[in-house]
C-alpha cells in the first residue's frame, strides 16, 4: 500500500507518493500562483498527485489516502482549509470534494506545521514516540504536537501554536500575532541574527569577517563561536537559554517522550542541542533527572510530506 503526501504551499505545490517504509518513492511539483482561481490550484494538484501514481507504475487501488498539509486551520477529517493566511483565497474551500472530482480517494488536510511534526513521528527523529513535541526554529517558531500518536489540534484546530507563548513581560519586540514577548521572538533564527547585530555593532568580531560584508546568517554565528568569537558565544548561550525557557515551558506542562528540533537551525545538530540540552538540565522543575529525549529533526523537508501522507492512518 501507498500513501500520497502534499504540501500545499504558497509558492510551490509538492507531491511525494510514500511506500510502507514510509520513504518517499516519487515526487512532482508545480507553481501554485496563488493568484489563480482555487478551483485551477487544486486540479494541478490532483493532477501531480496522478503524476506520481503513474510514475510507479501503479493506481488508485494501491494508494490509501491523500494528505495536504497548508499553513492555516484546517479541520482534517472533513478535509476543508478554514483559513490561511499564504493562501488567502483558501479561506473555507472545501479540498476534498474538490480533489475527489478528480480522483476517488480519501482526502484530508492539516496544518503544514502539524504534519510536519506527525513526520518526525512516523519516520524521523521521534520514530515510535506516542508523545512528542515538534519545535521549528527557522524564520518564526513553529510547531506540532503529538499525543499518542495523534496531532493535537485542540478543541478549534488552532493547537500547537508553540511560538506564541510570552516568555518577556518587559519585550520591546512585537511579534506577528500582535502582542509583545512571544517565544519566536527570541528563538526564531530572526531573532538570533538580529541579536547578534545589535551584539557587533561598532565591535570588532570574527562573524563580520566571516560574513564578509554580506548577510549574517546563524551558520556564520555558529562559525565564530566554534572559532573561538567571544561575542558569538555570548550570543549563542543567550540565544539556548532562550530556547531553553520555552522548551523547559512545553516541558512542564505537557511532558513528552521527546522535544525535536527542526527548521533552518536544526542543521546545527549537536552545536544547538547540546547546550540547550545543559540549559534544561540546570533548571529543571523540582531539580529532577530531564526524562525528555531532545534531538534535532532528521527528515527536514520530507517531513511535511510523510507526516501528509500518513494522516489518514492518524487520524
Ligand atoms: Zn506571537
Amino acid at each position: 500500500m501507498y500513501y500520497i503526501g502534499v504540501d500545499l504551499g504558497g509558492t510551490t505545490i509538492k507531491v511525494g507518493l510514500i511506500n510502507e517504509e514510509y520513504k518517499i518513492v516519487q515526487t512532482a511539483v508545480c507553481d501554485t500562483k496563488v493568484e489563480r482561481p482555487t478551483s485551477e490550484i487544486l486540479k494541478d494538484m490532483a493532477f501531480l498527485c496522478k503524476e506520481v501514481m503513474k510514475k510507479e507504475n501503479i493506481s488508485e487501488k494501491d494508494v490509501d489516502s491523500i494528505g495536504i498539509g497548508c499553513p492555516g486551520l484546517t479541520v482534517p477529517k472533513d478535509g476543508i482549509i478554514l483559513t490561511s493566511p499564504n493562501l488567502p483565497t483558501f479561506n473555507n474551500t472545501n479540498v476534498k470534494t474538490e480533489i475527489q472530482k478528480y480522483i476517488d480517494l480519501p482526502i484530508y488536510v492539516e496544518n503544514d506545521a502539524n504534519v510536519a511534526a506527525l513526520g518526525e513521528v512516523i519516520n524521523g527523529a521521534a520514530k515510535g514516540a506516542k508523545n512528542a513535541i515538534v519545535v521549528t526554529l527557522g524564520t518564526g517558531v513553529g510547531g506540532g504536537i503529538i499525543i499518542d500518536g495523534k496531532v493535537y489540534s485542540g478543541a478549534f484546530f488552532g493547537a500547537g501554536e508553540v511560538g506564541h507563548h510570552t516568555i518577556s513581560l518587559e519585550s520591546e519586540y512585537m511579534c506577528g500575532c500582535g502582542r509583545k514577548g512571544c517565544w519566536e521572538q527570541y528563538a526564531s533564527a530572526t531573532a538570533l541574527i538580529r541579536d547578534t547585530k545589535i551584539a557587533i555593532e561598532n565591535k570588532d568580531s570574527k562573524i563580520k569577517e566571516l560574513a564578509n560584508g554580506g548577510e549574517i546568517n546563524a551558520k556564520i554565528i555558529f562559525e565564530a563561536a566554534q572559532a573561538g568569537d567571544k561575542i558569538a558565544n555570548e550570543v549563542l548561550d543567550q540565544y539556548f537559554k532562550f530556547i531553553g525557557i520555552g522548551i523547559l515551558n512545553l516541558i512542564n506542562i505537557l511532558q513528552p517522550e521527546i522535544v525535536v528540533l527542526g527548521g533552518g537551525m536544526s542543521a546545527q545538530k549537536e552545536n544547538l542541542i547540546n547546550p540547550v540540552i545543559k540549559y534544561l538540565n540546570e533548571n529543571l522543575y523540582g531539580g529532577v533527572e530531564l526524562k525528555t529525549k531532545i534531538k534535532a529533526a532528521t527528515l527536514g523537508n520530507d517531513a511535511g510530506i510523510i507526516g501528509a501522507g500518513l494522516l489518514g492512518k492518524s487520524l
